[in-house]
């Protein structure tokens, strides 16, 4: 049913748009050096994902999916990404209807509320070709928009609160931002003091949300509060849909950054903000654990995005160090470099193993908390790895404002952003019962 669905509105958005392979940034900067005599394309991504339906988690509708998403983002969205990095920020609202008339921001939600009610694996071949979009701001945006602040929503809202809030952020008519960090809590989740107290029907919210993505432009927040002041937190917050433009609402300007320099980043206060109780999602105090499952979607998302800026950042290194030359030689021939460089793509390929297990199983029905995390753990580091490296081989040209040193900034976020490095670990050591705590 879902590919067959799948089939007729894919092949309607193919024949709307037409293929353009664009000139990437590194081309261009070569050919302004002079060194493109015999440029050595790297491999579009399209290319690549035709050997995925080899893969044994895709099939050729996942392949037809990522061939839609690579035109459609080629034709209205990579033009315009130096832009917008370049201004500090993108249209939102103009970029996800695009995305939401296509289906991409709804990929595995329910058909009912304008979905594609496709499984997991389908938003993950959408999020891995998301990778291709050569900034890591955009992916970052459409990923909170799609994928960060709805699985709670989609999985445990009424149906009303779905209708007023899900739908239309499927369709790309509102944008979503989620409300998790605080000033004094970010990796500790349940140490948020944030209050939505009750007062007749409604909520009577008070506190404040710290680096909240898309928020300047959001029309809603997916936002965790204590509800009750229970003795434990893990129990006493719930899930409340807030429409941003609810009294009492401040956001703060948007907040400079060392990357992702297109997506908004703002601290946003809230005094007596007034919001029905019915728009909580799901039982009241089960706000923490409902944040804690969606978490396993952005940690998902979040890493199979991170392969293609690594194979990209890995193909285009080669590309570049196969024209230029130092010592009478390109700097490809030189053993460190392409041992280095194959090295790194071997993790790529481990990396890419683990999410496309991680993404089956959970497919499958299964908890994957502990791979997740792991995916997640490996992607932030391998991300600081490759970018790093990659840039080293550039040299003076890596310094300089392009795709490889915007790679390397952005990327550094992963290992901090949604639960840092260490707090990924501290997951996997639960799972392995290391912990002293558990001794
Ligand atoms: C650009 C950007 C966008 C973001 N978007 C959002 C968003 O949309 N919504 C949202 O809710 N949040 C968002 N965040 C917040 C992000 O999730 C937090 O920054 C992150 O969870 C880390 O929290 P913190 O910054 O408070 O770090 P802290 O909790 O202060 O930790 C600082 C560092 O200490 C280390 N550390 C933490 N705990 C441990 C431990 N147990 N053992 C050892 N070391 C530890 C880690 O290295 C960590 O990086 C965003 C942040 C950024 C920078």
């Amino acid at each position: 049913m879902g590919a067959l669905r799948l089939s007729k509105r894919v092949i309607a958005l193919s024949k709307r748009t037409s293929c353009l392979i664009t000139k990437n940034a590194f081309q261009t900067k070569a050919s302004e050096e002079g060194i493109t005599k015999k440029v050595k394309l790297f491999e579009t991504p399209l290319e690549v994902s035709d050997s995925l339906s080899d893969e044994s988690i895709f099939t050729p509708e996942h392949v037809e999916l990522r061939r839609a998403l690579r035109k459609l983002l080629e034709k209205e969205i990579i033009p315009h990404v130096n832009c917008w990095e370049e201004a500090g920020g993108f249209p939102a609202h103009k970029v996800f209807k695009t995305l939401g008339s296509a289906g991409f921001l709804g990929v595995n939600k329910p058909v009912e509320y304008g979905g594609l009610g496709l499984d997991f694996s389908f938003t993950m071949a959408v999020h891995e070709e998301m990778g291709n979009i050569p900034c890591g701001a955009l992916p970052m945006a459409i990923g909170v928009q799609a994928d960060m602040c709805t699985p709670a929503l989609t999985n445990f809202g009424s149906d009303e609160l779905k209708k007023l809030f899900l739908a239309p952020n499927i369709a790309g008519d509102i944008v979503g931002c989620l409300g998790v960090s605080e000033v004094g809590a970010g990796s500790d989740v349940s140490a948020i003091k944030t209050t939505a107290v009750k007062r007749g029907d409604d909520y009577v919210i008070n506190g404040g949300k710290m680096w909240t993505t898309n928020g300047a432009q959001a029309d809603w927040m997916c936002l965790l509060a204590n509800t009750s002041e229970g003795q434990n937190p893990h129990l006493n917050k719930s899930l409340i849909c807030v429409p941003m433009k609810t009294k009492g609402i401040v956001v703060q300007p948007r907040m400079k950054k060392l990357g992702m320099h297109s997506s908004d980043t703002v601290q946003i206060f809230f005094e007596d903000v007034v919001v029905p109780q019915k728009y909580r999602i799901g039982e009241e105090g089960l706000g923490f654990v409902y944040q804690m499952k969606q978490f396993q979607d952005e940690r998902l998302v979040g890493s199979v995005s991170a392969l293609a800026i690594c194979d990209r950042c890995i193909r285009q290194t080669a590309n570049y160090c196969h024209q230029r030359k130092a010592f009478g030689k390109t700097l490809l021939s030189n053993q460190v470099i392409h041992f280095k460089l194959a090295e790194l793509q071997t993790e790529v390929e481990m990396l890419r193993s683990t999410i496309y297990r991680a993404t089956d199983l959970y497919v499958k029905g299964k908890d994957v908390t502990y791979l997740a995390s792991m995916c997640k753990l490996k992607a932030g580091r391998l991300l600081r790895e490759v970018t790093d490296a990659c840039l080293q081989y550039w040299g003076g040209m890596g310094y300089m404002e392009g795709e490889i040193s915007r790679a390397f900034r952005d990327s550094r976020l992963v290992s901090i952003g949604g639960g840092a490095d260490e707090v990924m670990l501290s997951i996997i050591c639960k799972y392995m019962d290391t912990l002293p705590s558990s001794r």
